[in-house]
């Protein structure tokens, strides 16, 4: 599998937001979000090609029982789902974050979380982007039958980046299309923000919109916490 980095920090997000972790960051994606935070892995990925063997070693020596597989889009990769069933059968507690759009290969469970970032309309590339990319983008971004079948799978979050407030009524729409009778607990609103001033401009309004529709908040503590920096 392309592996972009692997290392340990404080999970910044979600329902784990703070839990010392081992990151385990594929490098490449089916979209082309015109905001992604980490474009490594998707407009410009590079990364190494590690075999399932040399990934759990690397994973093994950092010694955190809490691992998160990121990428990009890590359910691209079927070597993926192997590292998660392994790694959970090691006694590891999995995260596998994904924007929902790709099954994983198995039919094991391979998360003990399934973090599921659906992307909106706002997140997709000018129509003159290169290779396509906004025609390629719009027509996979949105898939409610992987939603569904990645909320079935065990315990799951789900995080919206919200930017403005056509986001929230696309999201609100969104969830009430999927019909799964979600708990709003576990819906997690982020800021769209790539550094600590713009965070903290944009959580204001997004707060009270949150205490509004019973949502959650995602402050994004590793912005705050180490900037958006690599490796962190
Ligand atoms: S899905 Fe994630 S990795 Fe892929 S382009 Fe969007 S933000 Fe970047």
């Amino acid at each position: 599998m392309r592996i972009s980095e692997i290392y340990a920090s404080l999970q910044g997000e979600g329902l784990l937001a703070g839990t010392p972790s081992t990151f385990v960051r594929t490098s490449g994606c089916n979209l082309r979000c015109v905001w992604c935070d980490t474009p490594f892995t998707s407009w410009e990925p590079t990364g190494e090609d590690i075999g399932l063997a040399d990934v759990l070693a690397k994973v093994d020596a950092l010694r955190q029982r809490h691992v998160v597989i990121t990428g990009g889009e890590p359910l691209l990769f079927a070597e993926v789902a192997e590292l998660c069933v392994a790694l959970r059968r090691a006694g590891c507690h999995v995260t596998v974050e994904t924007a929902g759009t790709v099954l994983p290969v198995t039919s094991e469970q391979v998360a003990d979380l399934m973090s599921i970032s659906p992307k909106l309309a706002s997140s997709t590339p000018p129509a003159d982007t290169p290779q396509r990319w906004a025609t390629r983008h719009e027509a996979s971004r949105r898939r409610d039958d992987v939603l569904r079948g990645l909320a079935a799978a065990g315990r799951h979050q789900f995080k919206f980046v919200i930017d403005s407030e056509s986001d929230l009524a696309e999201a609100c729409g969104w969830l009430d299309d999927l019909g799964l009778d979600v708990d709003r607990a576990t819906v997690f609103l982020m800021p769209q923000a790539r550094t600590a001033d713009e965070l903290a401009r944009r959580s204001t309004w997004l707060a009270q919109e949150c205490r509004r529709l019973g949502f959650r908040l995602a402050p994004r503590h590793h912005i705050t916490w180490f900037g958006n920096r690599r490796g962190t």
